[in-house]
């Protein structure tokens, strides 16, 4: 053999030696944390809540939040900061009461004297690493008093020449319970050591093209943070990192279109069977008949429908995609309608089946919560019984199967996770989807959310609709306030922003206490998020059937609830909220034909931010403004929480504030392999196991 060629046989076997260690590098990453590092299960179960997952990537993916400074420079550090000196140890000075610390004084190079002082201590122990005469590195929170600088128990004591080691900017990251920033790190620092050497998807050629630094180095460096502006997202690091999760989410969007598109459609035309016998008790708007052609048009041509109808609250999708279902079901196909809630679930079976009283249609609803009927309900689909399933999540599960499932209703899409819509598509024959959204989303926006997809828009409100009537008012006239809504008839939402008492902001239950004084103890109900679902469900129902007026409660009311006798919303820390938020509230009332109020009550100070957008609320009802408006007004920093409406697929940027990086990683989608195994990796390494049950 000659040497070039034994040069040629060696180069390959060490390539292939890399490209399996490139792949046994992600699936370290994919790995439980557990099988690297033990922690009681205790511990290893708050890790789990605290990373959103127990994946070594999930624990590399919980980023820092902030940075607790270090500094070496014992003259003007500030108060807070941590101090790392060199020390030459001096004396050490045995307190004379019991109470008292034990001092060690030393001497810096610079010549400044520091104490340091323990209030807990073992005078061996503190003999024997802190000798007189021995230097040592010393860091810890520091104090500038009368008689010199002090430092109280230092958390660092080192050999001198790793004084530089310790100096710069320590990140501090988001804890839960009772979880210890030692014990985060500690499985942070460990998961870095496991991060493959040159894992990336990308060619270099992308990266150059883009101005992006290699994943491995991305995925290491967010963790080294050394000032303020590298915990933004326009840091490089963390840039790399939130487009590639755009990137896989992009992936996933054309791998559904993909998928879609390789199962067979075929032109479905209405032969009026059905929908002749309807007997609808309005005439739809203009807007829905248009919306109802577009469909019509869609499932026509042959080609799968992928369309989405935005609409505001009340604003009569909800029909329109049962007309488009219709369709589906004359021509032997099963529909489906999949929603975030079991309340909304609820909602739209009964809207449907008071719709098609006397259409002899067979309709059924698969929730969690009612699985006894679920051997009955699986034969009932797989036999084609069932003609329009109606349900929540459960319905995505392996077991469950159509005979042949044509048109795919998904009611608020963007709480559904991508997986889950190509979950949907692969268990239809034809997969027709419509998707619904009352969150107006601005074109730019859709390309992040929905991939490619055509738009139906409804504008115009059903006929008889009163506009809500928006009052601004400040919470000195809550008493007044109370006593008007004393003397109407209507049920009232009264929403708060918090659930438990916090500085600042007023809760539900406090709020409720007050009223139920005020009105009645019984007049007077709370529903917030932390409630079972059932105990939600059976509130809900009795504010429906109107057992009680006055429903206190935070947003989780926000989404679809369709309760007819309220009319009055009043929104307590309106100042606070987002118009986008403020908007689906409002439209939680005023769906039946009296008048309706909303009424937005602050409490000072309010941000000129906060006033601009009550006085926006006040003065327009249309969605799609507010929701451009909304754009504008955002980054303002004081909303509270994330807008509930959003988008929460994505968890290092968000498509509104980074419409810039959709754009870059959908033109890199464009360029990559749908089936390459790098592609799958990426797409694995960002896929949340919480992705499965977004709700
Ligand atoms: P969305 O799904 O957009 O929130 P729905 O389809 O649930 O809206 O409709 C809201 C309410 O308006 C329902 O009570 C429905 O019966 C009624 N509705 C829908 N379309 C019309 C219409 N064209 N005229 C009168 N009422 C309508
Ligand atoms: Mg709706």
């Amino acid at each position: 053999m000659r040497l070039s060629q034994l040069a040629e046989k060696i180069d390959s076997e060490i390539d292939q030696e890399f490209s399996e260690n490139f792949e046994s590098g992600v699936s370290v990453l994919l790995q439980p944390i557990r099988q690297f590092v033990k922690f009681s299960p205790y511990t290893y179960k708050l890790l789990k809540k605290c990373c959103g997952g127990d994946r070594v990537i999930d624990v590399l993916f919980h980023f820092p939040s902030n940075l607790s400074k270090r500094t070496s420079d014992e003259d003007c550090f500030k108060d807070g900061e941590k101090l790392t000196v060199v020390l030459t140890v001096l004396k050490h000075v045995v307190p004379r009461y019991r109470n008292s610390p034990y001092r060690i004084v030393g001497q810096t190079l610079a010549g400044n004297i520091i104490t340091i002082m323990y209030f807990h201590y073992r005078v061996p122990y503190l003999r024997r690493i802190l000798p007189i005469g021995g230097a040592f590195t010393v860091s810890g929170n520091a104090s500038r008093e009368l008689d010199g600088i002090k430092i109280i128990h230092p958390d660092i004591i080192a050999p001198p020449q790793q004084a530089a080691r310790y100096v710069g900017a320590e990140p501090i990251y988001p804890l839960v319970g009772n979880l210890s920033l030692k014990t985060l790190r500690y499985a942070i620092s460990s998961a870095l050591k496991l991060i493959p050497k040159n894992l990336d998807w990308l060619p270099n050629e992308l990266k150059n093209k883009y101005g992006l630094v290699d994943f491995s180095d991305a995925l290491r460096a967010v963790h080294y943070p050394e000032s303020d502006e590298d915990l933004l997202i326009t840091n490089k690091f963390r840039k790399r990192i939130a487009i590639d999760e755009i990137l896989a989410n992009q992936i996933r969007l054309k791998q559904i279109k993909r998928n879609q598109q390789r199962r067979s459609a075929v032109a479905i035309k209405e032969t009026g069977e059905i929908l002749r016998n309807l007997q609808l008790p309005f005439e739809l708007t203009k807007d829905q008949v248009k919306c109802l052609e577009d469909i019509k048009t869609d499932l026509a041509s042959g080609r799968p429908m992928n369309r989405l109808i935005q609409g505001d609250v009340g604003s009569g999708k909800t029909i329109t995609a049962f007309l488009g279902m219709l369709i589906a079901l004359e021509n032997k196909l099963q529909a489906v309608l999949l929603a975030p809630t079991e309340i909304l679930a609820w909602q739209h079976f009964e809207t449907i089946q008071k719709l098609s009283e006397n259409l002899d249609l067979e309709i059924d609803i698969m929730l969690n919560s009612n699985r006894k009927a679920r051997k009955r309900q699986i034969r009932e689909l797989q036999d084609g019984t069932t003609q329009i399933l109606i349900g929540t999540h459960a319905i995505l599960e392996d077991n469950i199967e159509f005979r042949n499932l044509g048109f795919i209703v998904i009611d608020e899409q963007h709480k559904f996770g991508v997986m889950q819509r190509l979950k949907l598509i692969n268990k239809s024959k034809y997969p027709n989807i419509l998707s619904m959204s009352a969150t107006p989303i601005p074109r730019t926006l859709l390309l992040g959310c929905y991939g490619d997809i055509d738009v139906s828009t409804i504008k115009t409100k059903p006929k008889g609709r009163q506009p809500v009537e928006t009052a601004v008012i400040g919470t000195n006239k809550i008493e007044s306030l109370v006593e008007r809504l004393k003397t109407i008839d209507s049920q009232i939402f009264w929403v708060c922003p918090v659930i438990e008492e916090s500085e600042s902001l007023v809760d539900v239950n406090t709020r409720c206490e007050y009223l139920k004084e005020a009105f009645s103890p019984k007049g007077v109900e709370v529903l917030h998020g932390k409630m079972k679902a059932y105990e939600k469900d059976e509130i809900m129902t009795r504010f429906k059937e109107n057992k009680f007026k006055l429903l206190v409660s935070t947003t989780v009311i926000e989404v679809g609830v369709d309760i007819p006798n309220a009319n009055v919303m009043v929104i307590e820390h309106a100042e606070r909220f987002g118009l986008a938020q403020l908007h689906q509230l409002r439209g939680r009332v005023g769906r039946g034909n009296e008048s309706a109020y909303c009424i937005l009550l602050y409490h000072l100070p309010v941000s000129e931010v906060g006033r601009k957008r009550l006085q926006l609320m006040k003065e327009t009802t249309d969605g799609f403004l507010l929701s451009e408006e909304d754009l504008k007004l955002r980054g303002a920093g004081d909303i509270l929480g994330r807008d509930q409406s959003g988008f929460d697929v994505l968890r290092f940027s968000d498509f509104s504030d980074n419409y810039s990086l959709v754009r870059i990683a959908d033109e890199i989608s464009n360029q990559m392999d749908l089936d390459s195994t790098k592609t799958a990796d990426l797409c694995d390494i960002f896929n949340r196991v919480s992705d499965e049950n977004i709700v």
